[in-house]
């Protein structure tokens, strides 16, 4: 197998744990080495680090699977490892839908893949995980015989990798068009056109947190995409339930939702920029119990950090306008970019600007089967927050 050796001086980032070796870190590489293949780490004592994928076109020159020596990297080995990642959700509590594979927590870099009950999405991500995705599905079909599995490679970060950007079956072709089960409620999941793998596993969790707080009250939710979180207010007894969305595709399917779940008597979706029309019901005294948001990412780079922040507080006070004096907002952010302590002190300004006291209720982060790995900063990438506005 072919070795890379790392630097002598280098931080202790990968000897902590961290998967990534960058370029820089590199000291020489022995052997011909083509994109994707598995390779060996020493450190510069000659001392085994790790197996991982290499992929000279990428800054991150290798990403690790295993510490492990004997480890061999086959067919079998994502078998094993596909297992225990199952293993482990069931063990948390997961049984029917949940991301079985979250990348680097689950050390498979750059590989996700989410379980909708008998139905799986997958991304690869880098080319190194790419080539095993035959593997992947054999092991897929192997441990859970499922009904479809689809890939969802239409993701603009592959081309960093030298990949094309693709979707499309991994198994026999079916209707892509499925209904999963969530708290006891019903959800349309488009895993074909939906953003993302088609739905957002990661505030399955969250969702619950709101169930007290809903009990007859006027809500409103924006970025409500396709209704999640305001079909489980209507369910769990809110007197009246408005969401926005910015893509009418997500509104349809919102209000598609809440016919499937019996609710639409009292929860309907609109289509409309949140930014716009928060603005605009501010001016006119629009007052709500609760107000829920959940944007997605400002900012996908370091660089425009500031720009985010800016969103997020913008947002969060156009919304804290419109609750009740003694109501709530419910609000996430789902970056990692902006972290729980930026994320805080965001709201913290936002609510100064406004003029209102909050106290906060209760704040949490991605489900759990999206795991955390101390010191691997991007795995931990969901703040969700309720606060109570005075
Ligand atoms: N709460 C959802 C996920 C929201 S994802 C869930 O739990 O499933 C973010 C959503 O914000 C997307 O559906 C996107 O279409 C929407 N969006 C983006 N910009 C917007 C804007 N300016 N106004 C309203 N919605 C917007």
């Amino acid at each position: 197998m072919n070795k890379v050796y790392l630097k002598r001086k280098i931080s202790p980032r990968v000897a902590n744990g961290h998967p990534w070796i960058f370029n820089n870190e590199v000291e020489k590489i022995e052997g011909d080495v083509q994109g994707g293949d598995v390779v060996e780490v020493l450190d510069h004592d000659k001392k085994f680090i790790g197996k991982g994928y290499i992929n000279p076109k990428s800054q991150i020159l290798v990403r690790l699977l295993t510490r492990t020596r004997t480890d061999e990297i086959n067919d079998q080995y994502f078998i094993e490892q596909i297992s225990k990642c199952w293993e482990y959700r069931k063990r948390i509590g997961y049984t029917e839908n949940c991301r079985l594979v979250f990348g680097e927590a689950d050390s498979l870099p750059q590989l996700i893949i989410d379980k909708f009950n008998d139905y799986f999405v997958i991304q690869t991500l880098a080319l190194g995980i790419d080539v095993w995705k035959t593997a992947i599905v054999n092991a897929l079909n192997t441990i859970f015989q499922p009904h479809g599995i689809y890939e969802r490679n239409d993701v603009p970060v592959r081309e960093l990798e030298g990949l094309p950007q693709q979707k499309g079956f991994l198994s026999a072709s079916f209707d892509t068009k499925i209904i999963i089960n969530e708290n006891g409620l019903k959800f349309h999941v488009d895993v074909e056109n939906g953003q993302k793998t088609g739905y957002f596993l990661d505030q399955q969790d969250n969702r619950r947190a709101i169930q007290h707080i809903v009990k007859g009250a006027d809500v409103l939710g924006a970025f409500t995409y396709t209704g999640t979180f305001e079909i489980h207010a209507a369910q769990y007894g809110a007197k009246s339930v408005l969401g926005l969305d910015i893509s009418e595709n997500a509104v349809a399917q919102a209000n598609r939702n809440a016919e499937l779940n019996g609710v639409q008597d009292r929860c309907r979706f609109e289509t409309a920029n949140a930014f716009d029309v928060l603005k605009q019901w501010g001016k006119d005294g629009r007052q709500y119990d609760v107000v829920m948001l959940d944007p997605p990412a400002f900012t996908k780079s370091r660089e425009t950090i500031q720009k985010a922040i800016t969103g997020y507080k913008e947002i969060n006070l156009r919304g804290m306008k419109l609750v009740k004096p003694g109501g709530f907002l419910v609000t996430s952010s789902c970056t990692n970019l902006v972290n729980p302590e930026l994320f805080l002190q965001t709201i913290e300004m936002a609510a100064k600007d406004v003029r209102r006291k909050i106290r906060q209720v209760t704040f949490q982060t991605q489900s759990s089967d999206h795991p955390i790995i101390w010191g691997m900063d991007n795995t931990q990438y969901l703040k969700f927050l309720i606060v109570q506005v005075q």
